[in-house]
């Protein structure tokens, strides 16, 4: 089996239960797995030097809309809150395809990798004109992602008092239907899958309490995991408590909603008492700090989640309410959210590396990752600190949140090199951005 040993890092961190991190430290690499972590190893295989490096687990995004790529800084959602945001978008999306959901794909995900994110889930929610969760599927195999993407939905249009154009919305049956097709087609839950489905309604104010529940009961039948927007805003908690006369955590946990299986996206809004059942439930977080700042959302209560023990992982959220994509600058940005509301001890730069990292992948139900610890999958970031970025620091692990890099050096997934000093080895990017630009001219008319 093939070898790759990740050479003389200032330091490894190890994300391991005592949270070790490892002056001048190695990270020996066997196939798929992590097989030593330690100092002075050997191989007769491949050697990368990791010298002026941080070597940290490969980061987890738990909170994507890959095909919104294409509509970054469109003009009318620039400024807008989130449901007029939605409601100036949905008509350019219904114009998409099969060809803008996998070239989308293929960008949102090539700009993960670079920024240092080897597992991301992704939240397709509307399939106009033949697109399908397959097309997003397919751009995440050629960039080399670990990958979760999940089928989404809207079924209550206009017409039904809902927020998206009834053009955009699917019939229910139709809807659960192809839910079963893409958990049997694609869904492995063996350890160390490279892809795993799940199921999400795309949100309380898009579905019917019929459908959220439905979709619960597949889910278990099937073992595979839920995810919605929840929360999101003060407009969320308003609609909620006036349309189901309930907070929207207590609409989750009638639904079925709430469990180890589930993760909500945002959670801005959550009270004290929500808080405590998603702890106590085990349902998890994906905390998106840079989209909640675009959409003014407020600041999620990151600080007493984590004190309550709810598992947190971050999301860049899509790229037309970031409307950036990039990882690493989430967990500085996550960091930050909690400083400016609740002092400069709030979090640390370690707490938010661990959030971006063993928390994501909690989250995400994935055990075997998150965790430079031999048996785990081997998903290694190599952060090169010795540039101008971090150029004085004293502590580099601290550095690689408080200062930068915002790109990855070296991105290895199970075994794989995907990233390379900083270039994309597994597509032609340039060729890849040509075809974006081309499509999103298209879209503009
Ligand atoms: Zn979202």
């Amino acid at each position: 089996m093939s070898e790759i040993l990740i050479r003389g890092a200032a330091a490894v961190v190890t994300m391991d239960p005592a949270r070790r991190e490892i002056a001048g430290g190695d990270v020996l690499i066997r196939g798929g797995v992590i097989a030593a972590v330690g100092q002075g190893l050997a191989t007769a295989g491949r050697v990368i030097e990791a010298r002026g490096c941080v070597v940290t687990p490969g980061l987890v995004n738990t909170h994507h809309h890959l095909y919104q790529s294409l509509t970054r800084a469109v003009p009318g959602g620039q400024d807008a809150l989130l449901f007029g945001w939605l409601k100036t978008l949905y008509p350019i999306w219904a114009r998409f395809g099969p060809e803008e959901m996998f070239v989308s794909s293929q960008v949102g995900l090539a700009e993960l990798a670079l920024s240092g994110c080897s597992m991301t889930s992704d939240h397709l929610y509307l399939f106009p004109n033949g697109a399908r969760l397959d097309d997003t599927i397919a751009a995440a195999r050629e960039v080399g992602l670990r990958f979760h993407p999940t089928r989404g939905a809207m079924s209550i249009g206009e017409s039904d008092g809902g927020l998206p154009p009834d053009a955009l919305v699917e019939g229910e049956a139709a809807i659960l239907d192809d839910c079963i097709r893409v958990v049997d087609e694609f869904h492995d839950a063996s350890e160390g899958a490279m892809l795993r489905v799940g199921l999400a309604p795309c949100s309380p104010f898009s579905v019917s309490r019929d459908l959220m529940r439905e979709a619960a009961l597949l889910a278990r039948d099937k073992r595979v995991m839920l995810h919605t927007h929840l929360a999101e805003n003060d407009e969320d908690v308003a609609y909620s408590l006036a349309k189901f006369g309930c907070r929207p955590g207590q609409y989750a946990e009638d639904l079925g909603w709430t469990g180890d299986d589930v993760w909500h996206a945002h959670c801005v809004k959550l009270d004290a008492g929500e808080i405590g059942l998603f702890a106590r439930s085990g349902t998890g977080v994906a905390h998106c700090p840079c989209s909640n700042c675009r959409l003014g959302s407020g600041i999620a209560p990151l600080r007493a989640m984590r004190d309550a023990g709810v598992k947190v992982g971050l999301g860049v959220d899509g790229s037309a309410s970031n409307d950036a994509g990039n990882l690493i600058g989430e967990a500085r940005q996550a960091m930050l959210l909690q400083r400016v509301s609740l002092g400069a001890d709030a979090m640390s730069a370690r707490e938010a590396l661990e959030v971006a990292t063993l928390g994501g992948a909690r989250v995400l139900g994935r055990g075997d990752c998150g965790a430079l610890e031999p048996g785990k999958r081997a998903d290694v970031a190599i952060w090169d600190v010795s540039g101008i970025e971090a150029a004085g620091a004293w502590d580099p692990v601290a550095a690689l949140i408080l200062c930068g890099p915002r790109a990855v050096r070296d991105l290895i997934v199970e075994g794989r090199q995907v990233v390379g000093d900083g270039q994309l080895l597994t597509l032609d990017l340039a060729a890849v951005l040509a075809r974006q630009n081309l499509l999103a001219r298209r879209l503009m008319g």
